[in-house]
């Protein structure tokens, strides 16, 4: 199954992005017409396809292809999909905008963190959006779709290209990487389990706290991520589970060794240790290994955006 419906016309699509229910596009319809947030990678491009088919919605119909952010995981797809889809714009944070026109430097960026295999691997072909399909989503912009007003909000902290979108209509929002991951595969009866994505290259833990207060001001009933799809209950529980993640994570990095060749197996195996306490305390019955495994890509990535954030710190103030 590779969508899963919800009210008010929204529907999860699972990009396939390394393993099932790990990465989510958004179909929204409204009066016939479709808006997607966020679209995977150019591998995902067939999955959004195929759910626009199943859905009788003809690509003609797409009005607007929504980016929370331009890491390729949510915006890798956009190029091949926008090729597709005939009378699309595309919606991205003015910081984003270029990226997307010459996708250059965030296959280059990607190269430098994975190789240029695995970029090949994980990403496929990405080619750039023509600048006039492009919206640049200034902070409070609302688009009309079909009279649903989706409404842009700057949301820096995972990255300072993001946007969240809140959907007045359903009383939700898309938050793409700013409120976290929160993995079906750590459900209980507690609830959802949730932690920090903290990746390179602009992570800020200060502006990324400021952001989740933000959309928790909103009240909203729903919180879409990107990984991995709605969350309806205890938003605010999980919010202040985030803000101390978020605190424990800036300590592991300021408490790291100072030989550089220890400090990140120092920090994963920190970040390992804590979120398996976490998960233990939670409830969940799954393996120290099998969550090990799950956590891992997280880990990995979240250990080099500390890394990132506080080298940068320290060369400014240290
Ligand atoms: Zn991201």
């Amino acid at each position: 199954m590779i969508y899963q419906d919800h009210a008010d016309n929204i529907s999860t699509i699972d990009t396939g992005y390394l393993q099932p229910q790990t990465a989510a596009a958004y179909l929204l319809i409204e009066n016939g017409h479709a808006a997607i947030i966020d679209t995977g990678t150019s591998y995902s491009v067939a999955n959004i396809l195929a759910v626009l088919a199943a859905k009788s919605i003809p690509v003609e119909a797409v009005d607007y292809v929504i980016l929370t952010h331009v890491h390729l995981d949510h915006a890798g797809g956009a190029g091949k999909l926008m090729q597709t889809l005939p009378n699309a714009e595309l919606v991205v944070h003015p910081r984003g905008a270029r990226h997307m026109v010459d996708p250059i430097k965030l296959i280059e960026g990607t190269i430098a963190v994975y190789g240029e295999q695995k970029m090949q691997q994980l990403y496929g072909d990405i080619p750039g959006v023509d600048e006039t399909r492009i919206i640049q989503a200034s902070d409070a912009m609302s688009i009309d779709f079909q009279g649903r007003a989706l409404l842009c909000l700057d949301c820096p902290g995972h990255a300072n290209h993001h946007i969240c979108i809140w959907d007045a209509k359903s009383h939700s929002l898309f938050a793409g990487d700013t409120f976290g991951v929160s993995y079906r595969d750590f459900d209980t009866s507690q609830g959802n389990f949730i932690f920090p994505t903290t990746t390179p290259v602009q992570f800020d833990p200060g502006a990324l706290q400021a952001s989740i207060k933000r959309l928790i001001s909103y009240e909203p009933d729903t919180i879409y991520l990107t990984h991995y799809s709605g969350l309806v209950t205890n938003l605010t529980g999980l919010a202040d589970d985030l803000h101390s993640l978020i605190d424990a994570f800036v300590v592991f990095v300021r408490e790291a060794p100072e030989d550089v060749s220890k400090r990140e197996a120092h920090i994963w195996e920190q970040m390992y240790r804590l979120l398996y306490q976490r998960l233990q305390d939670h409830g969940c019955q799954l393996s120290e290994e099998t969550c090990r495994q799950r956590l891992q890509h997280d880990v990995v990535l979240n250990t080099q955006g500390l890394l990132w954030w506080w080298d940068k710190t320290q060369a400014v103030y240290g």
